[in-house]
C-alpha cells in the first residue's frame, strides 16, 4: 500500500499533480493501491526530460509508467476524450489540455481532485471535497453511465469500500441505464471491476448488486437472490479458498457468465458447480465421493444455490475423514495389488464415515474381513 509522503521525484515544472484515487485516499486518511500523477502537457516528453527510469509508454493515451525510488508510478498527460462507441474505450481528442478538462472526463467527483505535486494545493473543480465529507458518490454528467457502464460497478466498489452512498440523481441515472442496457460493451473492464468489488467479500455489495439489478450488466437472464449470507459462508471457509476467487462465489450465482472471459481455473470452478448440481446422492458415502473432487469454491456455490445443509456437512465433517491405510499396508497383510484394492478402500471408508474414530488397526481388520482372511 502507498501514500503520497513516500514519493521522491524532483519536479521543476510545477505542472505535475497527484490525481484521482490517491488524492481521494489521502483526504480519507487511507493508503492507496497505486500512485497516479498527471502532467499538464505531454507526460511522455516530460518523463524523458526527467532523471527517472521509464518502464512503459502508452503513446495513444499519452501515459508513461516510471520507476521512482523503486516504486512504479503512472504519469498521464492531461487529455480530453470522447466516447465514439458507448461502452468501449474512449478516443483521445487532445493531449495536453487544461487540468479542468482532464478532470471532467473522470468518473466521480471524489475521483476528480488533483493535488499540486510541489505546493500541495488541492484543486477541486467538481465538488469532490464536499462529496467526501458527505460520503457521496456523484457522476460528473448525465451521460456518464451510458458512456461507460463499468462506472456502475465502480460506484458499487467505492460505496462498499468507503461506506458511501450514491447521490440521488446519480442513482436515478443508474436506474435508467439498467432499464436499457447496451450489451455491446467492454466486458473485460466489467470483469476487472467485478473482481475488485466482490473480492472485498461484502454481502452489502451483493445485496445492492442483486436488489438494484446491477447484475443485469452481466446477464440478461432474471436471477433471484439466494437467501444464504454469502459473506458469512466465505468467512467460515476462508482458509480453503483462493482469495482471488472470492468474486466468483458471488458473481457465479448468476450462472450465466458467458459475457465474462473466464480463466481456465474460473471456468473449472463453474463446471464443477454444474456437475454438482446434476449429481444425486442418498448417503454420506455418495456425498464424500462426489464432493471430494471439487474445489471449495464450487462447493460453496452449491451451498448457496442448492443444498447448504449437505455441502457444509461435507466441508465441516465428512471432508476430514480419511482412511489411513494404503496399498503398502494391504501388501503387508499378503494381498496382491488388483482392482479389488479400491473396493476395499471404499468398504473401509463407508465404515469410517459412520464411525470416524476407527483406528488404523481396525482398518486393517476391516481389510482382512473384506478379503475373507
Ligand atoms: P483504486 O483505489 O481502486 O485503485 P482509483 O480511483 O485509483 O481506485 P483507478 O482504476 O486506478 O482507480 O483509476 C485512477 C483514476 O482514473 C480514478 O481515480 C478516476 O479519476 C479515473 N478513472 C478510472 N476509471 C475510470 C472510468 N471508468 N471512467 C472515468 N474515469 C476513470
Amino acid at each position: 500500500m502507498l501514500n503520497m509522503k513516500n514519493l521522491n521525484l524532483k519536479d521543476k515544472s510545477d505542472k505535475l499533480y497527484y490525481i484521482g484515487g490517491i488524492v481521494r485516499d489521502e483526504i480519507l486518511g487511507k493508503e492507496s493501491f497505486d500512485i497516479d500523477l498527471t502532467y499538464v502537457g505531454n507526460a511522455i516528453e516530460y518523463a524523458k526530460n526527467c532523471d527517472i527510469q521509464i518502464l512503459k509508454i502508452n503513446e495513444p493515451f499519452g501515459t508513461v509508467r516510471v520507476l521512482v525510488d523503486g516504486k512504479e508510478v503512472d504519469i498521464a498527460s492531461t487529455r480530453k476524450e470522447i466516447y465514439e462507441k458507448a461502452g468501449h474505450l474512449p478516443t483521445v481528442t487532445e493531449i495536453g489540455c487544461s487540468l479542468k478538462d482532464d478532470v471532467l472526463r473522470r468518473d466521480f467527483t471524489i475521483n476528480a481532485m488533483a493535488k499540486n505535486y510541489n505546493t500541495g494545493e488541492v484543486i477541486d473543480y467538481t465538488g469532490g471535497l464536499n462529496d467526501i465529507k458527505n460520503k457521496t458518490i456523484r457522476v460528473l454528467h448525465d451521460k456518464s453511465f451510458i458512456d461507460d457502464p463499468t462506472r456502475i460497478i465502480r460506484a458499487l466498489k467505492f460505496s462498499v469500500r468507503f461506506d458511501f452512498t450514491l447521490d440521488k440523481h446519480t442513482e436515478e441515472l443508474r436506474e435508467d441505464y439498467l432499464k436499457n442496457i447496451n450489451y455491446d460493451m467492454s466486458f473485460k473492464r466489467v470483469k476487472k471491476e467485478l473482481i475488485e468489488t466482490f473480492n472485498l467479500n461484502s454481502q452489502k455489495a451483493y445485496d445492492e448488486f442483486m436488489d438494484k439489478n446491477i447484475y443485469k450488466l452481466v446477464t440478461k437472464k432474471t436471477v433471484n437472490k439466494p437467501t444464504v449470507n454469502i459473506e458469512n459462508l466465505i468467512n467460515k471457509y476462508k482458509s480453503e479458498i483462493n482469495p482471488k476467487n472470492i468474486w466468483l462465489i458471488y458473481v457465479g450465482t448468476l450462472i450465466d457468465l458467458t459475457n465474462l472471459e473466464l480463466t481456465k481455473e474460473e471456468q473449472n470452478i463453474l463446471n464443477e458447480y454444474k456437475n454438482l448440481k446434476q449429481s444425486t446422492y442418498t448417503s454420506d458415502f455418495d456425498i464424500y465421493k462426489i464432493f471430494s473432487d471439487c474445489t471449495t469454491e464450487a462447493i460453496l456455490l452449491y451451498a448457496i444455490l442448492d443444498d447448504e445443509k449437505n455441502a457444509t456437512r461435507f466441508l465441516d465433517k465428512l471432508k476430514r475423514i480419511k482412511i489411513s491405510i494404503g496399498g503398502e499396508e494391504l501388501k503387508t497383510i499378503g494381498i496382491k495389488p488388483s482392482k479389488k484394492y479400491q473396493e476395499c478402500f471404499d468398504y473401509i471408508l463407508k465404515e469410517k464415515l459412520n464411525n470416524p474414530e476407527i483406528s488404523t488397526q481396525e482398518e486393517l481388520k476391516l481389510a482382512r474381513l473384506f478379503f475373507g482372511l
